[in-house]
């Protein structure tokens, strides 16, 4: 079976040279293995994402040179996998609402830090600190019917102490220089939104989902996501999804040294490819051959 990669950008602003590097390394492995390569449109998001990114998407890619199997899979045509998925983690005992919004799970944050430092997440976001788990099922059914908004959780302990010790194969490197394989630490992100009332699923349950419907066998992505991978490990676990092999990248940097992001003017791919530059030299600014 040939390996299949994927490129999955989420149309919420225009691509730049982080995401060039990126859909070109997965490209180009596709060729050099005699690989398939695939693109997702990560479009679950109604407030963020638009047609004109996804159009500009397609655009810059073929621009760069790149061609890749049709249909494309947009993952909003595709919720209903995603509530299956819940479904059957709610059918483990897996997965709970809470009700706070926002500004109340701030001002919980504030309170226990007020009590001392309060754990935050790989990425820096505190982890949720409120009781739902705790919330009887009649006050949770209550709550519901009466209309009001929750996001759905996974009861990481649960999980956890479910699936025992997870781990990953990783061809690339994390940010911490791990490579081969590398023990999963979920925990670490505390219990994660996995839905939410008006969208029936999140980055990680999307991502694992379509990964495995789309066959994907190498996931090849920025060192950003790395310790998501943790996350994705588990509910593939959980869900019986199959495993892939993953592949963390360097991540393009500004002339600063900062992240690049989609506001980013001059590492833009529009602002570049208007200011003259060819497909080429877009591989030579990303230090690709
Ligand atoms: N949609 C994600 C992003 O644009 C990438 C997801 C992935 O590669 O796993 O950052």
């Amino acid at each position: 079976m040939p390996p299949v990669f994927r490129f999955a950008p989420s149309p919420n602003g225009y691509l730049h040279l982080g995401h060039a590097y990126s859909a070109l390394l997965n490209f180009d492995l596709a060729r050099e293995t005699g690989g398939r390569f695939l693109l997702r449109i990560e479009d679950i998001d109604p407030a963020r994402c638009r047609p004109d990114y996804e159009a500009a998407i397609y655009e810059d890619l073929a621009w760069l040179g790149m061609s890749w199997e049709e249909p494309v899979r947009r993952q909003s045509e595709h919720l209903d996998d995603c509530r299956a998925a819940i479904d059957r983690l709610m059918a483990q005992g897996l997965v709970y609402p809470s009700f706070e919004s926002r500004a109340e799970v701030a001002r919980l944050v504030a309170q226990r830090e007020t009590a001392g430092t309060w754990p935050r997440d790989p990425d820096g976001a505190p982890l949720y600190p409120g009781a739902a788990k705790l919330m009887s099922a009649d006050e949770r059914t209550r709550r519901i019917e009466q209309g009001a908004r929750y996001a759905l959780r996974l009861d990481m302990a649960a999980a956890c102490a479910a699936a025992g010790e997870l781990s990953w194969i990783e061809r690339g490197e994390g940010p911490g220089s791990e490579t081969g394989t590398v023990v999963a630490d979920p925990q670490a992100w505390g219990d994660v939104i996995l839905a939410r009332k008006e969208v029936p699923t999140s980055y990680h349950l999307s991502v694992v989902i379509d990964d495995a419907l789309q066959g994907v066998t190498e996931v090849v992505r920025g060192q950003d996501l790395f310790h998501a991978t943790a996350v994705h490990r588990l509910l593939q676990h959980l869900l019986g999804l199959p495993v892939p092999i993953y592949r963390h990248h360097r991540l393009i940097r500004d002339d600063l040294g900062g992240k690049l992001s989609k506001s980013t003017g001059s590492t833009g791919l529009r602002e570049l490819r208007a200011a003259g530059a060819r497909p080429a030299d877009i591989r030579l600014l990303v230090d690709l051959p």
